[in-house]
């Protein structure tokens, strides 16, 4: 009975605004999402009570209150904010890839104001933007030239669009890759109008196959980097060398697509990744690289290469929908000014994690477990495991690591509490556990890591999500 008449007197919108309850709401959110969360939540619960949920009239706008509190804080949890990277993988696309250094967030910060953007202020005249960044690269990466775009995809496609608009760019079969989020090379020949001349075959292409490709309508030969997985077996093509030792014309560039960024030797920590001034000494006469993935920068597409190429490529009315903008820049400038300094292991966090020795991981995981309260902790057991890089690079290759880890029955809502909360947590889920891995987490996260575990895994032993 009580049900019928509470679905006759569902309040309305108005009303419920304007009621108390809803003050602080008010206040806190922009007027038209607070109403459509009401509405929303008005319809919850006429649905709730067509189900045959019991409620008076009088317990109606507390319901309603719940529900839109439920939807503020989703909507909370979808801003822009810090997350620790519990998964122990450094570049985690969805997690924003690479955390920038102090300095370069210092930096950030003073470029939100007006800036010498675009003019030199020794002469008081107007230069090229951001022309220090550019030098600092060139210098970095022993070329003659840079040139800073919004990210790698945008930096192939300015080559391609500046260099073979209308030509062919010839590339291997093997290397005709997508990248990721649906980044396919032959639609971006496509959408930059070069058109694709593929040559030899899925795993193997000589040097010959380049030499009998290039004709009168070439306009570049492309490498691009096997980012996000390899091949092993039956397998060859020429490296960077080999293919700017080829003998051909004037006209047509050797570009390549390093990818990672990477500028150090990672071979003491297990690593293979070939560096960016290997591909530059080699004769490339464009290198691209993000800035996001080894270089430990904010995201950005890097070139570097001839002066000559470098100019077609930043006369291409395409650049101007591709640039970086100061705030960008300005990371990118500081980030490079660390790789310079020789600073780069002490200085930017993508390298300080992929340096992190596996004991002191351990050594972490046992601080947060000793901090975790006795009838949690003894659920929480510690074990080795491996840090995948991530971010589409360097596949197949691990770090040693350590991680907390968890056995429960409810491993996705326990992963979802860790998500929401004051300090969201991103964990890894591997086969019946829920892994926390270190690697990834910074020491001044710790305390925040193991209270909010312990948080999670109480309310998991309660039952309640
Ligand atoms: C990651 C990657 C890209 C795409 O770089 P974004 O900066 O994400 O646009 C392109 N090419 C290679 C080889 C890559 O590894």
């Amino acid at each position: 009975m009580n049900r019928l008449e509470s679905l006759r007197q569902l309040p309305a919108v108005d009303e419920l605004l304007r009621c108390e309850l809803f003050a602080a709401l008010r206040h806190q959110n922009a007027h038209t999402m607070l109403v459509d969360w009401i509405q929303h939540s008005i319809e919850q619960v006429r649905g709730e009570l067509s189900a045959g949920r019991e409620m008076n009239v009088e317990q109606l706008p507390a319901r309603i209150y719940q529900l839109v509190l439920q939807q503020q804080l989703v909507d909370q949890h979808r801003r822009i904010q810090p997350v620790i990277n519990a998964t122990g993988i450094i570049l985690h696309t969805n997690l924003g890839r690479s955390p920038l250094a102090l300095a370069a967030l210092e930096r950030m910060q003073l470029a939100t104001a007006y800036t010498n953007l675009e003019m030199e202020l020794d002469s008081g005249k107007r230069s090229a933007r951001a022309a220090r960044v550019t030098d600092l690269l060139a210098r970095l990466t022993g070329t003659e030239d840079a040139l800073v775009v919004n990210n790698c995809a945008g930096a192939m496609m300015l080559a391609l669009q500046a260099t073979s608009f209308g030509r062919e760019a010839i590339i291997s079969r093997g290397q005709l890759v997508e990248i990721g989020g649906g980044f396919r090379l032959p639609e971006v020949f496509q959408a930059a109008g070069a058109i694709l001349r593929e040559i030899g075959t899925t795993n193997r292409t000589y040097l010959s196959d380049y030499q009998t490709a290039m004709c009168e309508s070439t306009g570049a030969i492309l490498r691009v980097h096997r980012s996000n997985f390899f091949q092993s077996g039956f397998v060859t093509e020429p490296s960077v060398k080999e293919l700017a030792g080829l003998k051909r014309p004037d006209h047509i560039p050797l570009i390549d697509d390093a990818g990672s960024g990477n500028m150090v030797d990672l071979s003491p920590f297990g690593l293979k990744e070939a560096r960016v001034v290997e591909s530059v000494a080699a004769g490339s006469d464009l290198c691209l690289f993000s800035g996001d993935k080894l270089f430990g920068g904010p995201q950005a597409g890097i070139v570097v290469g001839k002066k000559r190429w470098v100019d077609r490529l930043r006369k291409s009315p395409m650049l101007r929908g591709l640039r970086a903008d100061k705030v960008t820049l300005s990371a990118l400038e500081a980030t490079v000014e660390i790789h310079l300094s020789g600073k780069a292991f002490e200085q930017l966090p993508v390298l300080q994690m992929v340096s992190k020795r596996s004991d002191s991981i351990q050594a972490n995981c046992v601080a947060v477990r000793e901090r975790l309260s006795p009838s949690v902790r003894e659920r929480v057991r510690i074990i080795a495991c491996q840090s995948p890089i991530g971010g589409g690079t360097l596949p197949g290759q691990t770090l040693p690591s350590f991680a907390l880890a968890v056995q429960s029955p409810h491993l996705e809502n326990l992963a979802r509490s860790l998500r929401m909360g004051v300090r969201p947590i991103q964990s890894r889920l591997c086969e019946d556990r829920l892994l926390l891995d270190l690697r990834t987490v910074d020491e001044k996260e710790l305390n925040s890591l193991a209270s909010r575990l312990d948080e999670a895994l109480s309310a998991d032993a309660k039952g309640t999500p």
